[in-house]
């Protein structure tokens, strides 16, 4: 891994936006009334944590991936923190893990005084699971892989690898709710899984939020421990930890979004698809792996000479994101700590590049950022 410093390029600044890359405000009248009620329910009531919206968000989360236990928490960070945590991993244990995700899933590791062991990537941009093996050592105490960009990794072959050297596998699925991989759903493989529900995520809050589901019951007792300082019963403290639960608020107004994921995942892989028409022969896009089923938190495009595509559309009015610019060794905070032999995920973290792919977008806007594209390598 070279050490030179990468700064990742501020987005180019641009007049007026005609395709925004994500708009989170709420305009739809009646979705916007059901979460200003459900909002409403819970100032009448008062119990601002761990009210009965909470306890209902984990049922149904739960329900939704197959698992016995959901616990909420206060973000995705904090699922992935104390997922390991729950797990006892810390200082002289390895945990494999991807060099493309986002940095928490790596902070996460090292915030528990562990350390990252980075497998090289695929061409899905996921953890290739015919590098994890040769990762292996002793002190291997886990294998966490990351969904990326709404697409799972291959999981018959990460669990295969996990079972048989009877290392723990815990799921960053932070990217991925409502992605599956055959007929089971994110979050239902490993001992532990761990979503985020930030505002950018497919399934999301109207804040940080986060939650763990897993099978055991031993790991989920933990777990409620450890999201509220490591108390038992609300008073002595048992170990040292965070204050990482998540508030009734949020839980009430993702039970109202839970109604419109499937709507929302389903109109993603249609532009999904309508892309790849209209870029077939312009440019490499994300494709969906047979028998996966992609949920698009970001529709990827492999792009030579990315950023000066990404200038281009920017002055068309097209926002774009680099999903994400620098690999996990790249980090100023891991750069002189953690080397990587990385080569696949060094040359695709060069070409990908994001484009518009949300609910909002409409059959022209497809029209108008592929034209877009085609212009520019026509040019
Ligand atoms: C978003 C994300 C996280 C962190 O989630 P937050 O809710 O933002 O803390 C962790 N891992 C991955 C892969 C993510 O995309």
């Amino acid at each position: 891994m070279s050490t030179t410093t990468i700064t990742p390029a501020a987005a180019p600044s641009a007049g007026a936006i005609r395709v925004p890359y994500l708009d989170l405000s709420v305009d739809d009248p009646e979705f916007r009334e059901r979460l200003l009620a459900a909002v409403g329910r819970v100032l009448d009531h008062g119990r601002f944590i761990m009210g009965p919206e909470h306890d209902e968000f984990e049922a149904r989360i739960a329900a939704y991936c197959g698992r016995r236990h959901c616990v909420g928490v206060g973000s995705g960070t904090d699922a992935v923190y104390l997922a390991l945590r729950a797990l006892d991993i810390g200082p002289g244990d390895e945990v494999i893990t991807t060099p493309m995700t986002w940095v928490a899933t790596t902070n996460a590791v090292v915030l528990c005084g562990a350390t990252p062991v980075f497998a090289d990537i695929g061409e899905d941009l996921n953890i290739d699971a015919g590098r994890i093996e040769a990762a292996i050592t002793r002190r291997t105490k886990a294998i966490l892989p990351v969904h990326f960009t709404g697409q799972m990794c291959d999981m018959d072959a990460i669990m295969e690898i996990a079972d048989r050297h009877g290392i723990a596998l815990v799921e960053d699925a932070a990217q991925a709710f409502g992605a599956r991989d055959h007929d089971r759903p994110a979050g239902s493989f490993g001992r532990v899984a761990c979503f985020s529900m930030n505002p950018m995520k497919v399934f999301n809050a109207f804040g940080e939020a986060g939650a763990v589901v897993t099978d055991d019951d031993a790991i989920a007792e933990r777990l409620r421990s450890l999201r509220y300082a490591g108390t038992i019963n609300k008073e002595d403290c048992h170990e040292p930890s965070i204050n990482g639960r998540l508030d009734t608020i949020h839980a009430a107004m993702m039970l109202v979004n839970l109604d419109y994921l499937d709507g929302k995942i389903a109109h993603r892989r249609l532009v999904a698809d309508k892309y790849r028409d209209a870029l077939a022969g312009v440019v490499d896009c994300a494709r969906e792996k047979d028998g996966f089923f992609h949920s698009y938190y970001c529709f990827t495009l492999f792009a030579a000479r990315r950023d000066a595509l990404r200038k281009h559309l920017l002055s068309k009015g097209i926002e774009t994101k680099i999903q994400h610019p620098l690999l996990m060794p790249q980090h100023t905070a891991y750069r002189e700590r953690f080397k990587a032999d990385v080569p696949v995920a060094e040359r695709m973290v060069r070409r990908i590049i994001c484009v518009p792919a949300h609910e909002d977008v409409s059959d022209d806007d497809i029209a108008f950022v592929s034209g877009a594209v085609r212009e520019f390598y026509d040019g």
